[in-house]
């Protein structure tokens, strides 16, 4: 690891130049006879130039290596998706939505480590939460709290569909030990983000838009 140079940075989600703020390095070596074989590992805490996130850069290297440069592990580690902004609204402790929070928090580690199929029986499970919180009973299949969801206007049947899309894939990988694959999750998040402003973030939205003034054509002569 040089000064300056430039690594992934998960809060950037791109390339960029990291300051070293401090290294450790661990050194051994093993053999008898003339013949020794020599490894270590580098501990980098580096820094993001542009959004000052600190991260840990593992080098590891051996004398036995073909390879020049040592191998490198990061951590936390590259991530697929980061964790949309708006999950820390639904933080609420004793709030409704707490519980669908909980479940989404543990969706995006999972995503992040390769546990596809955890992953998305998470979002199964942080939809239904959902469509129970918005009033759907709980006693009923998910096929039953999506016509709910749809008789009272929280979803349109287009959107609908593709949540159907997203419960066959967790469905899938809970009873037919089906594997996701990556983008598969990235799909489903990506449904599950319009759900989610829809349903709880757009309406509180509208509370903070500024009043207009009203439209003569609809006041009373
Ligand atoms: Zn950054």
């Amino acid at each position: 690891m040089k000064e300056n140079e430039r690594i992934y940075c998960n809060k950037c989600q791109h390339e960029t130049s990291h300051t070293i703020l401090n290294t450790k390095r661990f050194s051994h070596s093993s053999g008898q006879d003339g013949y020794e074989v020599d490894w270590g590992e580098n501990f980098h805490t580096v820094m993001c130039n542009g959004c000052e996130t600190v991260s840990l850069l593992e080098e590891r290297w051996c004398s036995e290596d073909y390879a020049d440069e040592p191998q490198r592990y990061r951590y936390p580690k590259e991530e697929v998706l980061m964790e949309p902004e708006w999950l820390e609204l639904l933080n609420d402790p004793h709030g409704k939505t707490r519980s669908v929070y909980v479940m989404l928090k543990e969706v995006y580690p999972a995503l992040n480590n390769g546990l596809f199929q955890l992953a998305s029986m998470g979002i199964r499970a942080a939809l239904d939460r959902m469509m129970v919180e918005q009033g759907a009973s709980a006693a009923v299949g998910f096929g039953t709290k999506l016509n709910f969801a749809l008789e009272t206007g929280l979803i349109s049947s287009r959107q609908k569909d593709f949540l159907l899309k997203v419960l066959e894939i967790g469905d899938a990988a809970i009873h037919r030990d089906h594997e996701p694959t990556q983008a598969d999750l990235v799909s489903m998040l990506a449904i599950i983000d319009t759900i989610v402003r829809i349903v709880y973030i757009h309406e509180e939205d509208l509370k903070n838009l500024s009043p207009v003034p009203p439209d003569p054509r609809k006041q009373k002569v």
